[in-house]
């Protein structure tokens, strides 16, 4: 049975050591509960840095059986590991990047080399665990190297992996120096999910512009398959915290709480120490608060809670030092004797506590500069079982973008969030009740046993429809079958598209002309077999390409043909009409005039809109405008606009390459027929062929071809057995 294992850089527990001895401290985290669900079933297990360095072999022996019986593996680090891995690339280099603070980005090399070094360590810990059918799921910014390591090694495992932080746009992405590495790490998995539909968007584009792998509607198309991207917004264990707000032992906290504070109007504020939350700029918003509306002194009060964490770290540590000097000087300027504006405690807080705090709360202020999910906003949501309270969110956290009913705020926009306070101090209950209703609902929904599950089954749909595409794989066995079928043949006959199947794409068409080896297979081939080359191509092109060739050439999808048994010149397979060229070629250049980089290729029978050379992402773009332009006319002169590999092309739809095969094929009687074609000209050649016939798509997208093969090398290997 095939098992599933979890993986992140910490175990959901804790390593203590305690007077020369260790204990294990469970996390109560909302992951570690929601995967719960998963790693504590059956054979299945979580592997991870258990939080802790153990140098002693003894100590550690006894660690990984104690561990076992909790279904954990630990990953052993090192002290130099976690300075250089941990606190170094993923906490210096990593987490700034991926929250846009650029100006904290460390950029050093022997980081780097151990984030390499400790992503092994864990390939290799999880080498031992997993089996060739296993599911690997891999989680956050520590492990992006890890899919593809584990890929190179375990090429038919399901691999996941989830970014619990944001992904950042490209901008930001191409300043770290070892970017395509990092990318390609994270394409070794089948399924990339994030928490919003915008770091997905950004992760797309990156991937596309610095690894060159294109992807349509959230698919990358790999070289031997697909890789499915999509956002899965995490949510909490909302009855967890439904449960707890209304318990006893909570709602008696909260009537002690409330002693102290009377009837004051609470904010609460909950974070970990990190520049990337706002805390400072928060506690200005309050300042700012009080200073505009005097009347509320004495009548508001800001819980804020700040979890220690890094503050060993400079950066961290004066991070510390300017909130307890804004904290400082607020409340020592407005603070009466009965009345305290901020009630800071840089503590964390046990669970029942905090719950008392969410709920006796009357406004939770949430103002990240910059965050992945943020699990606090929806905790307060969750505890607030009386369906009061207002949820002041930042526009910048993940979670923002679920929460449309909380009051949205620019965290950046200190007069706006001080407006916001304001207006959620003066609320109606009702509108309130309606706001919080709505949220709780989508919350309840949304729990993240829910994203565990929604995460899973979509792994099973992207592997079932990798199967799919991967059954009709040109394997040995295929390949064996289709060279018996070919020696055995007395006439047999190859139709073969050039670009993207016989020779890969360069920026400059005009530069793909055939190489060496390429015109020996032809050779050997056409010795043996009828070999037409069919091309989107112009004829001259063909013509001086394969001058020296003895095969037929089907030019620019149909239009012309030039047997080898009729010696001279091409011949026009379809009467052209072209009247229509004036009209079109004047919007097409239109759109040359604004795209740097763009072209037109005119062709008999068609005209071809070029956008390889034009600035990624700006090319795309263009075309679509275009296509939607040029769909309109072509239905007035009944023409056919289709998209192509970085072309645009307008043609009559009664010319294309399946109708020139079959025409070839004509009066005569082939005992074996092969087409091979990588694009959706060679769709028409697919569906014209005969049933007994074999088609080749190269790639693996949906096709009308029997088989699917993985690349020009492949169908260069496959035609070298077949002439050889
Ligand atoms: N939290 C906690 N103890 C505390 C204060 C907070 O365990 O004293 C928890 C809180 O309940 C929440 C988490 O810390 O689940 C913070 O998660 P969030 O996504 O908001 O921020 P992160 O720290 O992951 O960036």
């Amino acid at each position: 049975m095939s098992k599933t294992i979890i993986v992140s850089n910490r175990l959901p527990i804790s390593l203590r050591h305690r007077n020369g001895r260790f204990e294990f401290k469970p996390s109560a985290g909302g992951l570690a509960t929601g995967l719960g669900s998963i790693y504590k079933e059956g054979e299945n297990i979580w592997i991870g840095w258990p939080g802790n360095t153990v140098e002693d072999p003894e100590q550690r022996a006894e660690i990984i059986l104690e561990l076992h019986d909790l279904k954990m593996a630990p990953v052993f680090l090192t002290k130099e590991d976690v300075e250089e891995f941990y606190e170094g690339f993923s906490n210096e280099t990593l987490w700034p990047a991926f929250h846009y603070f650029t100006q904290y980005m460390v950029y050093n090399p022997a980081h780097w080399e151990a984030y390499v070094r400790v992503n092994e360590k864990f390939c290799e810990a999880i080498l031992k665990k997993a089996g060739p059918e296993d599911t690997i799921w891999v989680h956050d910014y520590q492990l992006l190297l890890l899919p593809q390591m584990l890929r190179e090694k375990l090429p038919n495992a399901t691999i996941a992996f989830f970014q619990h932080i944001p992904f950042p746009s490209y901008e930001i992405i191409r300043m770290i120096p070892w970017r395509k590495q990092l990318l390609e790490g994270m394409v070794g998995a089948d399924l990339i999910g994030f928490h919003t539909y915008d770091d997905m968007r950004h992760f797309l584009s990156a991937v596309g512009r610095i690894t060159g792998l294109s992807s349509e509607s959230g698919y990358i198309q790999a070289e031997n398959r697909i890789i499915n991207v999509d956002s899965f917004p995490m949510g909490i264990d909302y009855d967890k915290f439904a449960n707890q707000a209304k318990s006893r032992k909570t709602q008696s906290i909260v009537r002690e709480f409330r002693k102290q504070v009377e009837d004051q109007k609470l904010i609460i504020t909950i974070d970990r120490l990190d520049y990337s939350k706002g805390i400072p700029q928060r506690v200005q918003a309050f300042a700012q608060l009080l200073e505009q509306h005097k009347e509320l002194h004495g009548k508001v009060s800001m819980i804020m809670i700040v979890v220690p964490s890094r503050d060993k770290v400079q950066s961290y540590k004066e991070l510390k030092e300017e909130i307890d000097l804004l904290v400082g000087r607020i409340n020592s300027e407005y603070s009466t004797l009965n009345w305290k504006p901020v009630h800071y405690f840089y503590r964390s807080f046990p669970f029942e506590e905090l719950s008392a705090f969410y709920s006796m709360s009357d406004i939770a202020l949430v103002t990240p500069l910059r965050d992945g999910m943020n699990l606090v906003c929806k905790e307060f949501v969750a505890s607030k079982t009386s369906q009061t309270g207002v949820l002041i969110l930042s526009e910048m956290a993940g979670a923002s973008k679920e929460l449309q009913d909380a009051v949205l705020v620019n965290p950046n926009d200190r007069q706006g969030v001080v407006d916001a306070i304001y207006n959620a101090l003066s609320m109606k209950p009702a509108e309130q009740k309606a706001r919080m209703v709505s949220m709780q609902e989508s919350l309840k929904k949304y729990d993240v046993f829910q994203w565990v599950k929604v995460f899973m089954d979509r792994l099973a749909h992207v592997k079932a429809k990798q199967q799919e595409l991967t059954s009709k794989d040109v394997d040995a066995k295929v390949m064996s079958e289709i060279e018996v079928a070919f020696q055995k043949a007395k006439k047999p006959i190859l139709f073969l598209d050039y670009d993207g199947t016989l020779t890969g794409f360069v920026t400059n068409p005009k530069n793909a002309l055939p190489d060496e080896e390429l015109k020996s297979i032809i050779k050997n081939l056409s010795a043996k077999a009828e070999v037409v080359i069919i091309s989107g191509r112009d004829k001259d092109t063909l013509g001086t390409w394969f001058k020296d060739q003895n095969v037929d050439l089907i030019a620019e999808h149909g239009v012309w043909v030039k047997k080898k048994t009729e010696k001279g010149d091409w011949k026009l397979y379809a009467e052209i009409e072209d009247g229509w060229k004036d009209d079109i070629r004047q919007i097409m250049e239109y759109y040359v005039l604004r795209t740097p980089g763009a072209f037109i290729e005119e062709k008999h029978h068609s005209l071809v809109w070029h956008y390889r050379k034009v600035e990624s992402g700006l090319g795309d773009l263009r075309m679509r405008e275009l296509f939607s332009h040029l769909k309109y006319m072509a239905r007035g002169h009944n023409l056919q606009v289709l998209e192509g590999n970085m072309v645009l092309e307008i043609k009559r739809p009664d010319i294309n390459k399946g109708r020139a095969a079959t025409a070839i094929m004509k009066d005569q009687e082939f005992d074996f027929i092969l087409a091979v074609g990588d694009d959706w000209t060679d769709e028409d050649t697919f569906k014209a062929m005969p049933k007994n016939a074999y088609s080749i798509r190269v790639g693996y997208a949906y096709t009308q071809a029997n088989y699917n093969i993985k690349s020009v090398k492949q169908v260069r290997q496959l035609l070298a057995k077949l002439g050889s």
